[in-house]
């Protein structure tokens, strides 16, 4: 199939500014290891917040399309590309799977130049990196297929690879946003108890019960220091004095990592899943670090696609985890913007999804 000559697609064009819905030119041919994937749904992670809030710093790539995890289904693939085909219904994933790492595409708008990453899906259609997708079943569920590229990859390989959760331990999930469902349910799955969820909103407690946690906090305009007392109690009701055997911060914020070290059990594991704004440092007591504590980053679970997607498909099909469930909210690409307002007031309970449409092209 030729390259559609256009596409819409939502572009940052300026930091802390709304992303503007526009028509952009495509690239008339894909270079080697790229693939064409026309979009079905993509979810909006708090990572895509970030970027648009500058968490990083600077951003030398702007104007840019942006987005990490979608379902769609392969158009054409470039020269080279081996592990999808055309037609295939693929998941689109950040961390790196099978396959060739191509150059990056650019897109057009009105003469200037749109740079892209390897992936994003803020757009109908995508030229990414073959490395970038896996396949999936062909009659696939492509809303739930979409978790697969980020919120379910991550939080299952952040109780399995970085806190390397173990039957009857206790673990905290500080933040309940899509990412943090996932952490719960992984970490009910490998029969930690208790599970205890915080977040600021009786909604996403719920969910997060629901994915099953024993125990949930509301955050919600409350002192750190009462917050944590509530934590220690129901640590103490279940047999875990001396502190949490795993404590997994979502929400970047200096204050929480500080507090779940230091009510991490001597030989307790913290990982830290959101990330700090540049320049907001974490101010730590190191030495039980040399006695057995564990303090690490998740870089998105250090999730294997290609392996950890179809084993998490399967377990979907079989009805062993949750996902539907999960997706709470469905916009258009043309109202993103209050897509990303309602995640930023803490509206969207579980994962929001963008649903992709060509309807009167
Ligand atoms: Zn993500």
């Amino acid at each position: 199939m030729a390259i559609p000559k256009t596409m819409r697609a939502a572009v940052l064009t300026e930091l802390r500014t709304p992303l503007q819905v526009v028509e952009l030119a495509m690239p008339e041919a894909l270079a080697a290891g790229q693939v064409l994937v026309k979009i079905h749904f993509s979810g909006i992670c708090g990572s895509q917040l970030g970027e648009i809030d500058g968490a990083k710093g600077e951003d030398k790539f702007l104007p840019h399309l942006l987005g990490h995890e979608a379902s769609g289904t392969v158009l054409e693939v470039g020269a080279g590309v081996r592990h999808v085909k055309i037609g295939d219904k693929v998941v689109l994933h950040w961390r790196k799977g099978l396959g060739i790492e191509s150059e990056t595409p650019h897109y057009g708008w009105d003469g200037r130049k749109v740079n892209a990453g390897w992936i994003t899906t803020f757009n109908e259609y995508a030229i990414v990196s073959e490395n970038r997708v896996t396949a999936i079943p062909p009659d696939s569920d492509l809303e739930v297929a979409a978790l697969f590229g980020c919120a379910v990859t991550t939080g299952f390989g952040i109780v399995e690879n970085n806190a390397d959760v173990r039957i009857g331990q206790s673990v905290v999930v500080y933040g309940s946003g899509g990412v943090g469902l996932n952490i719960v349910q992984a970490a009910a799955l490998v029969s930690a108890y208790p599970v205890i969820a915080v977040d600021l909103y009786d909604g996403k407690l719920e969910l997060a019960k629901r994915m099953g946690a024993t125990h949930v906090i509301n955050a919600n305009g409350r002192a750190l220091d009462d917050i944590r007392v509530d934590i220690q109690r129901v640590l103490d009701q279940t047999g875990s004095h001396i502190g949490a055997d795993v404590f997994i911060d979502n929400t970047g914020v200096p204050a929480v990592i500080e507090m779940g070290y230091a009510m991490t059990k001597p030989q307790g594991t913290v990982t830290l899943v959101g990330v700090p704004r540049k320049g907001n440092n974490v101010n730590l007591f190191s030495l039980p670090l040399h006695f057995g504590k564990t303090l690490s980053g998740s870089h998105g679970g250090e999730a294997v696609p290609d392996v950890d997607i179809p084993r998490y498909h399967n377990m979907y099909r079989a009805g062993r985890i949750a996902l539907r469930e999960l997706i709470t909210d469905c916009f258009g690409l043309d109202e993103i913007n209050e897509a990303i307002a309602a995640m930023r007031d803490g509206k969207v309970r579980g994962r929001c999804l963008v649903r992709m449409s060509d309807q009167g092209r």
